[in-house]
């Protein structure tokens, strides 16, 4: 009780400081350029380049004006910001057309699902569409409990807490945990959020080759001694390659060199395991082997946001002080039942994550009889045909849309431009039917 009653305080305590900080920081750098710019105003603004007061100008923008300009030259349609006209799933509506749909992360078919349809919108009769507050500061239902609770109990460990965006997920955590005397060692295909998250921490960074645990022991060896914290951040199921991690080595040197080990199953929950509890029970491990538990409700759990499981004083710490969860407001009651029910319904329904595997194995082994290069994916649920360049890529995936399928190119720099690919998310609806003809039209397209 007496911790609830102080919670304002400290959020308001770490706000105010926070404040006074920047106001300081600002009246600091107003201090010099405002007496000059009053004794020279037409000479200073003059020697303002105007790329830095221009949006167009942004070297970004023009960047991309580069690559849209080009690809509209070459004739290549926009691959990106394609309108669905309702649930994605294996199947899905774009301009008036079904398309057998490879381009969303509905591994286990439950956005769209009735169950999982009705739980959000009993929430939405019960609790309204948002909670119109932070979570600290009375945002907080009973359905937001109910889904942590049920995301420990999965993991077998203390506790969890959700934040509205997967991505923010790891930007928050990373960032508000780690600091400039501490060290973060992650897979060099680590997805972006995590690379944001050190950023922001100051940590220093060091990337390890892909999968490599031997790499990341060299690392340690030589540098652990120079460092206070330091953090190892691995993917459940590569975003991008749909390979995985060697855990149970991974978890030995973490333990050996006295290190935090975290595991984003953005792509591995629901996907590996018998029953889709990830990647730990695909190694048939102990939730309490990894320190950081991080997932996301956007996948598997039909929702938006993110998840970080493990230990009370972690996750009790992110709830009072993590500034994505702290400074936001608390997910809308709709999305948090709707990823309860679909992790519920998971639990009860294993015949959908067989199906999944069974599904992606097949597509896979499809695949590279064919001929596809598939990279190192192992099948489950992420695999990419490799094409070689952007272009290339782009074309293949404007073709197979051409004859019903959609499948997303991913193009530098999203991924080096020598391994430019179309990537197919596999779900448990896809028929074998379906994947043969997709391997077909692939085989014939490249
Ligand atoms: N981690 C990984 C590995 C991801 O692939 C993604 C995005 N799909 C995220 C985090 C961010 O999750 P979200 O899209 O739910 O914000």
């Amino acid at each position: 009780m007496s911790t609830v009653k102080k919670l304002p305080g400290l959020a308001a305590g770490i706000k105010d400081k926070l404040i006074q900080q920047a106001l300081e920081r600002k009246l600091r750098q107003a201090a010099a350029p405002s007496s000059q710019a009053l004794a020279r105003p037409a000479e200073k603004k003059a020697e303002i380049p105007e790329e830095h007061y221009r949006f167009h100008l942004h070297p970004g923008y023009q960047q991309l004006r580069i690559i849209n300009d080009g690809a509209s030259r070459l004739g290549i349609k926009n691959p990106f910001f394609k309108l669905h006209e309702g649930t994605a799933g294996a199947a899905t509506q774009i301009g008036g057309n079904g398309y057998i749909n490879y381009a969303s992360y509905n591994y286990l078919n439950m956005s769209g699902d009735p169950d999982v349809i009705a739980a959000a919108k009993a929430a939405i009769d019960r609790y309204g569409t948002s909670v119109s507050a932070s979570r600290l500061v009375s945002g907080e239902r009973p359905v937001h409990r109910e889904l942590e609770t049920e995301l420990a109990s999965l993991y077998g460990v203390d506790d969890a807490v959700t934040f509205v965006s997967g991505h923010a997920t790891n930007v928050s955590t990373i960032g508000y945990l780690f600091g400039p005397r501490d060290l973060v060692l992650h897979d060099e295909l680590i997805h972006n959020s995590v690379l944001q998250g050190i950023q922001l921490s100051g940590a220093r960074r060091l990337p390890f080759r892909h999968n490599d645990w031997e790499a990341l022991d060299a690392i340690l060896q030589d540098q652990r001694h120079q460092f206070e914290r330091v953090l190892i951040v691995l993917e459940g199921i590569y975003s991008m390659d749909g390979d995985y991690p060697d855990l149970p080595r991974f978890v030995e040197i973490k333990q050996r060199h006295r290190a935090f080990l975290m595991v984003d199953e953005a792509h591995s929950l629901g996907v590996m395991g018998s029953r889709g509890y990830g990647i730990r029970e695909h190694f048939g491990m102990d939730g309490k082997d990894v320190d950081i538990w991080m997932g996301t409700l956007s996948k598997t759990l039909a929702g938006c946001g993110g998840y970080i499981a493990g230990e009370t004083a972690l996750v009790e710490h992110l709830k009072f002080l993590a500034p994505g969860f702290l400074y936001s407001v608390g997910m809308p009651p709709s999305v948090a039942a709707a990823s309860l029910e679909a992790l519920r319904k998971m639990k009860k329904l294993p015949e959908r994550v067989a199906t999944l595997q069974a599904r992606g194995k097949f597509f896979l082994e499809q695949a590279k009889a064919a001929g596809i290069n598939t990279g190192t994916s192992m099948g489950f649920a992420v695999v990419p045909a490799i094409t070689g360049s952007s272009l290339k890529a782009t074309r293949l995936a404007t073709e197979l849309f051409a004859h019903g399928i959609n499948v997303q190119p991913i193009l530098y720099p999203a991924v080096p431009e020598k391994s430019a690919r179309l990537r197919f998310f596999i779900s448990c609806q896809h028929s074998e039917e379906q994947l043969l003809r997709t391997i077909e039209l692939l085989r014939t397209a490249t």
